[in-house]
């Protein structure tokens, strides 16, 4: 039950919370782990954990993380190596594409991926290494204060019971709405929203393009994405997930009935329907997707500080960007790594935590600034305010330096650009403890 670091004769004996069982949450706990630490709980105020949500992108420097803790073997069969990114505009002239992943030249690929698959894989390799009681339901963190050295969480239940937890560290990985960063930034209120809504859905198809390609679509405000997660082998179909946004003042309901399902696709429908899309056919995919759910788009502000004392943010507690990039789930997995490797080679955890926050708080914030600006996918709002009746071809819209250019230094912001992912190594290498 503890947690070994060795400098000369002296050994620490650490108790390490985690408010939120997402991607951030779980990776954290594992990370730690195969740094030595084995007092490690995860506490998740949902009554299970359920692995919930549509799509996402792991970009290979997440993936070589996730490699490195031994779980590609796991993930990769449920998931789709992602070849390239393809971006058109509306009429569906080609704006930019690229190779990604293996594809592009990293030694990892870039995975295209159900969330549920990957929070079902992560709970599992938790519970395996760590034990069924490291992750603990139904327990929301509500308070937060800090006594003698320790720092003292209280959790409730949903049957009105609370229980303290006094603890040496404690990570707050508890997404956009953290309870964790609200007890610290408390004036902060609800996550801001830039307008947009965004509607989200899976269906199976015909593959398109490649069979393993991203495609974005977009004018100067709206934005279409549509990438395969998972194959049919029998039927060679692919598992669409498809995300449309566009300005909207709807309200923040996050409707999922049938009934939503019907008026969704009908508001999905007016605003792309007259759009060219490189195979989908969208009507089809809007009535074959089961269930659509309904989003504000919100990031949150950067702030100044993640760390007080021995108390930290990880995920999106720490930055929660618009989802453009394919970086939210990416930089969490990061996050954790990171946060590991400075707790195994620190004497002081709590100087380890400003470590970890002088390494990413300041890439982070770049990135969410750029996100803001939609990152990489800025040069379809370009293309569209130069050439909004289309093109015949993008070279007399954009140089072709211009194009490299937005894509390189998007990748080079977020830390995934080839040279980086190529030539460094893990966040946290398999020797970092015992060579202490
Ligand atoms: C239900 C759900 C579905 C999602 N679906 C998608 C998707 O389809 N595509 C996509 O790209 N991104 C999705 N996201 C967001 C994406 O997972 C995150 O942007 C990214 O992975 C960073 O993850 P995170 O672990 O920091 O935060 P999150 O994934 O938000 O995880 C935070 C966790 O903390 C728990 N929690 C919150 N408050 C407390 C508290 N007070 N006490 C204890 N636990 C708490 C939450 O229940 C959640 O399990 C989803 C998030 C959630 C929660």
């Amino acid at each position: 039950m503890c947690w070994t670091m060795a400098y000369g004769s002296e050994v620490a004996t650490m108790r390490i919370t985690i408010v939120g069982s997402g991607i951030a949450g779980l990776t954290t706990a594992i990370s730690l782990h195969a740094a030595g630490c084995d007092d490690v709980t995860v506490f998740e105020a949902d009554p299970r954990i359920r692995p919930l949500g549509f799509g996402l992108n792991i970009l290979p420097n997440a993936v070589r993380e996730l490699a490195a803790l031994g779980l590609l073997d796991a993930l990769e069969p449920r998931a789709i190596r992602t070849r390239e990114l393809a971006m058109y505009n509306p009429h569906g002239n080609l704006v930019w594409r690229e190779d990604r992943g293996l594809s592009a030249g990293y030694r990892w690929p870039q995975l295209s991926m159900s969330r549920s698959v990957l929070i079902e894989t992560l709970a599992a390799e938790v519970r395996r290494r760590l034990g069924d009681s490291a992750l603990v339901t139904d327990a929301r963190l509500v308070g937060l204060t800090h006594e003698a050295g320790m720092t003292c969480g209280e959790f409730a239940a949903h049957d009105g019971s609370v229980r303290i937890v006094r603890t040496d560290l404690l990570i707050g990985a508890d997404g956009i709405h953290s309870a964790v960063r609200a007890a610290f930034y408390p004036a902060e209120g609800p996550p801001p929203t830039n307008g947009m809504t965004m509607y989200r859905g899976t269906a199976w198809h015909s593959r398109f393009l490649t069979g393993s390609s991203m495609a974005v679509l977009g004018d100067d405000t709206r934005r279409l994405v549509l990438y395969p997660i998972d194959t049919d082998r029998s039927t060679d179909r692919v598992l669409i997930n498809w995300v449309a946004a566009f300005p909207a003042r709807e309200p923040d309901a996050r409707g999922r009935s049938g009934r939503d399902a019907t008026a969704h696709r009908e508001s999905v429908r007016q605003q792309f329907g007259s759009w060219s899309l490189p195979g989908p056919d969208l009507v089809r995919l809007l009535d074959d997707t089961p269930d659509i759910q309904r989003y504000p788009m919100t990031d949150r502000d950067p702030v100044p500080r993640w760390t007080f004392g021995n108390v930290t943010l990880v995920g999106d507690a720490a930055h929660a960007m618009y989802p453009t990039g394919s970086n939210g789930a990416t930089q969490a997995v990061v996050d954790a790594r990171v946060l590991a490797r400075h707790l195994a080679t620190h004497a002081d955890p709590a100087a380890a935590l400003q470590a970890y926050e002088e390494e990413r708080r300041p890439q982070m914030t770049q990135l969410q600034v750029s996100n803001r600006s939609m990152g990489p996918e800025r040069v379809l709002t370009l293309a569209h305010q130069r050439a909004p009746q289309g093109f015949d071809d993008v070279r007399d819209v954009f140089s072709e330096e211009e194009l490299a250019e937005i894509s390189r230094g998007y990748a080079v912001t977020g830390q995934f650009d080839q040279d980086w992912v190529n030539s460094s190594r893990p966040a946290v290498r398999r020797d970092a403890w015992s060579a202490k």
